[in-house]
């Protein structure tokens, strides 16, 4: 099922900098530069069998920068490492053997890649990644010490000498650049995460609210959406940052912020006419429902913040379901207890069982907005969504569709039964002034 959720580029949901890209693009173009200039030395010289092997540089650097260009980064990356491995170690074995004009040169190369893989591998961690960073110290370490003969040898000595120089040298500044390019890249992380840390008390998070609404359209609620306004880095988008604060440990005292500042906007709501009947929806991690203290952290929030339990919804994806379920239900009747509602969120992407969802003490179903997205253009999905809406409203489970963008979305939802709504057709994420005030004038026109 194609994925609708908000597409970032890829530099920045893979966690790349720019400039860690520019250093790939332009290391890239290096390798394939010097394939072509040493093709064009070689064939000079009439050594045809390294003029093939520095075409196969040349086409390899060019084919990842190409790659990189059109967004394939990690592909692009994998595969050129793979094919310059290859490269380095048949020059290596068949025509770059040590003599006793010249020693072999051409293997220095597998400690560029073998850098550039761990500069790979700080992005994404992959077994294909460690496989190919251990591939290139090995067959280095082989090269380095095992003389070998070869019969293919056709260089000429004094261009075997000036090439060890010449390759030496390139080799080694590929190599300073690789280790300047990682000091650059841990350093830009280190000062994300302090930003990031700081960012809580310098007060830089910001709630928007995005409208739910019942099947007039008339608003029954919202969701509270994280915002980071970062004064170096603009709004950061929470697709960007949750990751990292969860990796960093900071998503319990984050989200314990949200959620302190979602009671203290519904205790304001329950003050006023107008807004007493709003639910506030919240969104919860996995590491934060886990937290031994949750339950007696919202607990003393309610107390502290008079909030009415009743309108808080906390929202949980299906990620917390992979973790230890019996603890999972314990904590979700502690928290029923208190009379607060839960949503399952992003309902059909991730690990949801029927059976899970029965055992569960969950209210409300929010269907991904994957599913609402694809169900107007195909009849398999609308059955689906169909079947999700049908099965849900029998488990007793009210449903609320996400991602709902257009009134075709919505006719057909609510012809499948769907009582509830949140999409851009209602209204996007918004601060909460607008939002209030956007609600007093929806229900002004509902009574008019
Ligand atoms: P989510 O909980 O599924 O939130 C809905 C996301 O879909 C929001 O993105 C919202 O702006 C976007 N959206 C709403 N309607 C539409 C629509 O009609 N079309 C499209 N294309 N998108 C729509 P946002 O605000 O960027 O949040 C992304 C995710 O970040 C959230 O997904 C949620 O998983 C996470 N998140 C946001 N705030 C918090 C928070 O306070 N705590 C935790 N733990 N996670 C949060
Ligand atoms: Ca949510
Ligand atoms: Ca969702």
């Amino acid at each position: 099922m194609a994925s609708t959720r908000p597409q970032l580029s890829s530099e920045t949901a893979n966690h790349y900098s720019t400039r860690m890209v520019a250093a790939f693009r332009y290391g890239s173009l290096s390798i394939a530069c010097i394939g072509l200039i040493q093709a064009v030395v070689f064939a000079l010289i009439g050594s045809w069998l390294v003029v093939v092997m520095e075409l196969a540089v040349f086409v390899a650097g060019l084919a990842i920068y190409v790659l990189i260009r059109r967004g394939h980064l990690a592909f692009g990356v994998l595969a050129g490492q793979a094919a310059l491995i290859v490269i380095a170690i048949v020059m290596g074995l068949l025509l770059d053997v040590p003599t006793s004009k010249a020693p072999r040169i051409s293997h220095i190369y597998l400690l560029v890649v073998a850098a550039l893989g761990y500069l790979n591998y700080q992005r994404a961690k992959s077994r294909t990644q460690l496989a190919l960073i251990g591939l290139c110290l090995l067959s280095f370490i082989v090269l380095a010490s095992e003389p070998l003969t070869s019969p293919f040898v056709e260089m000429p000595d004094v261009a075997r000498t000036i090439g060890t120089w010449a390759n030496a040298f390139m080799a080694t500044a590929m190599l300073a650049a690789c280790v300047h390019a990682m000091q650059a890249e841990f350093t830009r992380k280190d000062r994300y995460s302090g930003d990031l840390m700081a960012a809580l008390w310098r007060s830089e998070f910001q709630l928007v609210y995005q409208p739910q609404v019942d099947i007039s359209q008339r608003i029954i609620g919202a969701e509270a959406l994280l915002r980071w306004n970062s004064p170096k880095r603009g709004s950061v988008s929470p697709v960007e940052f949750i990751p990292q604060a969860e990796k960093l440990g900071l998503m319990v005292a984050i989200g314990g912020w949200v959620l302190e500042r979602g009671c203290y906007t519904l205790a304001e709501w329950g003050k006023t006419s107008h807004f007493q009947r709003l639910t506030l929806s919240i969104n919860v991690s996995a590491s934060q429902l886990l937290h031994e203290d949750f339950e007696s952290f919202v607990r003393d929030t309610l107390v502290k913040t008079r909030a009415d339990p009743q309108r808080l919804i906390l929202e949980l994806t299906e990620s917390v379901l992979v973790t230890d379920i019996e603890l999972v239900i314990a904590k979700l009747n502690t928290l029923r207890e208190m009379g607060i509602t839960i949503a399952l969120d992003d309902f059909g992407t991730g690990y949801s069982s029927l059976s899970y969802l029965r055992r569960l003490p969950i209210q409300q179903i929010k269907i991904d907005r994957s599913f609402v997205q694809d169900a107007v253009n195909s009849s398999d999905s609308a059955s689906l969504l169909k079947n999700i809406v049908l099965m849900s409203r029998d488990l007793g489970r009210t449903v609320l569709a996400e991602g709902v963008e257009s009134m075709e979305q919505h006719n057909l939802l609510a012809q499948f039964g769907c009582i509830e709504f949140q999409g851009y057709l209602y209204g996007k994420p918004m601060a909460l002034a607008d939002f209030e005030q956007r609600s007093v004038k929806v229900e002004a026109k509902g009574l008019a």
